[in-house]
């Protein structure tokens, strides 16, 4: 309830009790001047009728009587006429014209002490009768006053004039002034503070009652208070604690209003998505702290490379945006970014990063590339992955063709896994020669996807894919199981057949990988050494995970490793010496450029390197005889290529090891 209502209500709840006392003492009032009028009457009535009684019994008394009567009428203002009456009659008059009305109209002491208002209300007669002794003997007389209503009303009208003064104009006007101070004192200062508790921009002026000053005095201190607050809040979500830059929610607002603007002036602007490439390796080997330590200093001298009006938020642990307000040209966004791929490697001079940290960076453009902050981040981030996915240290603009593979690989995604329920899933096999005895030592176990309709899809465009999403490690499992149960139907018809299976380095660091491989060989009663596994440098990247002591888990089990692709990653001797692999596999680049110096350089170091170690060699890719024996030659004695057998669905391996089986050369 608002104060003035209830202000009002409390007067209105006043008005009506003093009203309802008023029309008590109005009454009371109207009791009291009939009462003091009867007293006058009661007086000279008792008066007249005592001296009448003396005067009556001498007929010489008459003027006096008349005198008496007279004198009552003309000093008693309620007295209009006064009659004596024995019981024969009118003896004496003021009024010879006088009609008296019967006796019931007369009203005796007594009656009118109880209702002196009969008298004038209702016009009676005020009668006082009395004994007298005569010389006839006793006998009575009456005295009557015909009362004055007139100067009863005008007496009454007085006192009522008196008490409507005193008591309703006054107190009204009372009311109307107390109503106002209420308003301009009390309910105007209320409503001021409650609209300052709603807008406390404005000032108030300074008021009458010091409560109200106290309330708003009170009430700025605990704004001013929330206002520091909420300002503290305000920056603390908008910026990120480590580096202390913008973080994701004030880069959404910020692109929020560069949209807008951009839009209004008819500008481009372009958004940069920048990702540590080896982030998780530098906390992992150096620690969190370390880790933030880089962050920090990545922040620093990223924003010291940026142009004035550029903005950049930290948006994610090792993710960083950046927004480049009216680029000039794409070739200045080359060079720029270029730059900040190029300081980052330089960080180890300014914070001992101790390891070189390299980023990739995603480039989307307003208004080409997206309208708003969902599309320009989804953008530069299909952007960033296309960067990543050639390589570290890479920058990449997002392209409509961009988009379509991106588009194209989610399909894929979805498809892929549909395939594994639908067993469009099969292994092919590639020889494994011995090229002393020109006899197959083994196979290597490759995925094929055979759609229904018979189209044949290279692990080459579904493998990374499923590396990207996960999906390598249901797909791996799929894998194992298929050559397992393929190595337990071989076990007497081709014992000796070792089968090699590559193993993602996803799907190793998988929790349980070993003891899961323990499982398969107890479900397919297999000889462990009959299996090779193959395995990529990636999985040396992984620090996450004990990949070491995995390698070192599946090796004492009885299986072997092969180093797959060798050459092509970080190969380093250091991880060769920590990671104890069996067969080190040449990867096909170095077996197509053999005839070149370089390339000959290269494959008799890493055969040569291999011996030392007395690590197990083999070479892949072969597709020439001149390859086989130049191999053959430096002693890379097995082989894989197209030139003796591409992968082969299984019953053609099977006829194809039949014919080339150690027994049978
Ligand atoms: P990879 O493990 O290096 O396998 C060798 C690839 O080289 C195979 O391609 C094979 O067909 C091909 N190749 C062998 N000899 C020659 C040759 O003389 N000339 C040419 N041009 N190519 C030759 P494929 O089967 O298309 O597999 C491609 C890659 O997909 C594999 O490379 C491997 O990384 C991956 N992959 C295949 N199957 C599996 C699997 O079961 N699991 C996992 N994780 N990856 C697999
Ligand atoms: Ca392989
Ligand atoms: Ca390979």
């Amino acid at each position: 309830m608002k104060i003035m209502r209830f202000f009002l209500l409390l007067l209105f709840l006043l008005i009506s009790y003093s009203a309802a006392i008023e029309v008590y003492y109005f009454q009371k009032l109207k009791d009291q001047i009939a009462e003091i009028a009867f007293d006058h009457l009661e007086e000279d009535l008792l008066e007249l009728t005592e001296d009448i009684s003396i005067l009556i019994s001498d007929a010489r008394n008459t003027n006096k009587i008349f005198k008496q009567m007279n004198w009552v009428v003309v000093n008693n203002q309620f007295v209009d006429e006064v009659v004596i009456q024995s019981p024969a009659g009118i003896i004496y008059t003021t009024n010879a014209k006088l009609i008296l009305p019967d006796s019931d109209a007369h009203l005796t002491l007594e009656q009118a002490r109880i209702a002196p208002q009969k008298l004038f209300n209702e016009n009676r007669i005020l009668s006082h009768q009395t004994p007298v002794q005569t010389r006839n003997g006793s006998s009575s007389f009456r005295v009557s006053f015909k009362t004055n209503n007139q100067n009863y009303q005008a007496l009454l009208a007085k006192r009522v004039e008196a008490f409507i003064l005193f008591f309703i104009l006054l107190p009204f006007i009372s009311v109307v002034v107390f109503i106002a101070f209420l308003r301009r004192y009390i309910v105007l200062p209320l409503n001021r503070l409650e609209s300052y508790a709603f807008n406390h921009d404005q000032v108030l002026p300074h008021f009458l009652i010091g409560e109200f000053n106290s309330i708003y005095m009170s009430m700025k201190k605990a704004f001013s208070g929330l206002e520091q607050d909420r300002q503290r809040l305000f920056q603390q979500v908008r910026s990120d604690r480590l580096t202390g830059l913008p973080n994701r929610l004030a880069l959404k607002e910020y692109l929020g209003i560069q949209v807008a603007q951009a839009q209004k002036s008819q500008s481009a602007f372009a958004l940069l998505f920048l990702d540590f490439d080896n982030f998780k390796f530098i906390n992992d080997s150096l620690g969190h702290d370390k880790g933030d330590d880089i962050v920090a200093c990545a922040a620093e001298v990223l924003q010291s490379q940026l142009p004035s009006n550029g903005f950049i938020a930290r948006v994610g642990g090792d993710e960083f945006v950046i927004v480049i307000p009216d680029y000039q040209s794409q070739t200045q966004l080359e060079v720029l970014t270029q730059t900040l791929i190029d300081t980052l490697l330089g960080l180890n001079d300014c914070c001992q990063a101790g390891t070189p940290v390299s980023c990739c960076i995603g480039i989307a453009c307003y208004p080409t590339q997206g309208k708003n902050y969902i599309e320009l981040m989804q953008k530069a981030d299909i952007a960033m992955y296309e960067a990543k996915r050639q390589g570290k240290g890479r920058y990449h603009f997002y392209s409509p063709e961009l988009n379509d593979r991106v588009q194209k690989n989610i399909a894929l995604d979805q498809s892929m896994r549909q395939a594994l329920q639908n067993k469009e899933f099969v292994l092919y096999y590639q020889p494994k020669i011995d090229l002393k005895t020109k006899t197959v030592v083994g196979a290597e176990a490759l995925i094929r996807w055979i759609k229904a309709d018979g189209e044949v899809i290279s692990p080459a465009d579904f493998i990374p894919i499923a590396e990207l999403n996960g999906f390598i490690v249901q797909l791996g499992e799929w894998v194992l199981e298929a050559a397992f149960l393929q190595l337990q139907l071989w076990a007497k018809r081709m014992p000796d057949c070792v089968l090699s299976i590559n193993v993602s380095a996803r799907q190793l660091a998988e929790p349980g990988f070993c003891e899961y491989l323990k499982s398969l060989l107890v479900k397919y009663q297999l000889d462990p050494s009959k299996i090779d596994l193959e395995v990529t440098e990636y999985l040396f990247f992984d620090h996450s995970v004990d990949n070491l002591k995995t390698v070192n888990d599946i090796r004492a089990m009885g299986f072997s490793i092969s180093l797959d692709d060798f050459g092509t990653g970080f190969s380093s001797l250091s991880y060769l010496k920590k990671f104890h692999v069996d067969q080190i596999k040449i990867d096909k680049s170095f077996i197509d450029d053999f005839d070149s110096e370089s390339g000959a350089i290269f494959i008799e170091t890493i055969v040569k390197m291999s011996e030392s170690l007395k690590k197990q060699i083999i070479a892949e890719g072969v597709e020439t005889a001149s390859q086989a024996e130049y191999l053959q030659s430096v002693g890379c004695i097995n082989v894989q290529g197209f030139f003796f057998s591409k992968p082969l669905p299984l019953p053609e391996f099977e006829r194809y090891y039949q014919k080339h089986k150690p027994a049978v050369l």
